[in-house]
């Protein structure tokens, strides 16, 4: 292993666990924000993703940042000092315009998902996956969620990851055993 990919991504772990220090995951026992961008770069490096054995850094680093911008005070220049202009500019095609409404931003992901680079398709199929994983458990998901209010950020999830499947087969066969025959624990 080339000692300097090692520090590359445990520090990059680090940055991600600092941004997020004061958030914690919509769930019953509100565990650390950074477990869930953790959990994304895992996904990607699995056996079960078609990057194994060799994810690109630069995609596991930006789906351990994929959030930071979206949800915490870093910004834009911080990152691209720290981390350069292949990282940011992924971490950039992940996140949500918050300037718009929440209804537009889900339609937004829809629209612009199919024309993303293909590494923001990979961080995008695991933070999709990461997510339902959670919503199929019941003390992974947020308290309160209805039935229907799960079904439905299936069926979105869906339509954003159908678009981006092509890149990473493994995870999109993943996707597509929760899609057919996922079922959420009451
Ligand atoms: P979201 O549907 O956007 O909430 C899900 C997001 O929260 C995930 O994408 C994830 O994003 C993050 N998240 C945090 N903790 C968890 C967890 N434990 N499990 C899964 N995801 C988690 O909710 P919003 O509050 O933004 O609501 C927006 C939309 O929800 C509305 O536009 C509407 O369509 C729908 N809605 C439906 C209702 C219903 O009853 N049917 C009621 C209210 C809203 P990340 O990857 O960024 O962490
Ligand atoms: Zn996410």
């Amino acid at each position: 292993t080339d000692p300097s990919l090692t520090f590359q991504l445990l520090s990059t772990a680090h940055f991600a666990a600092v941004a997020h220090s004061q958030q914690r995951r919509k769930s019953p026992s509100s565990p650390a924000y950074v477990q869930h961008p953790l959990h994304v770069a895992a996904l990607l490096a699995s056996p079960a993703s078609s990057l194994h054995p060799n994810p690109p850094i630069e995609v596991l680093q930006a789906a351990m940042l994929h959030d930071v911008i979206e949800d915490t005070e870093t910004t834009v220049q911080e990152l691209r000092e720290r981390f350069g202009d292949v990282v940011t500019n992924i971490v950039l095609e992940c996140s949500d315009d918050k300037s718009l409404s929440k209804e537009a931003r889900k339609q937004a992901q829809i629209d612009h998902s199919p024309h993303k680079s293909d590494e923001a398709k990979h961080v995008k199929l695991a933070d999709k996956l990461s997510n339902l994983t959670d919503l199929m458990s019941a003390k992974g998901r947020p308290a309160g969620w209805s039935v229907q209010r799960i079904q439905e950020y299936f069926v979105w999830s869906k339509r954003v990851t159908d678009s981006c499947k092509h890149v990473n087969p493994g995870l999109g066969e993943k996707l597509d055993e929760i899609y057919r025959n996922g079922t959420f624990e009451l």
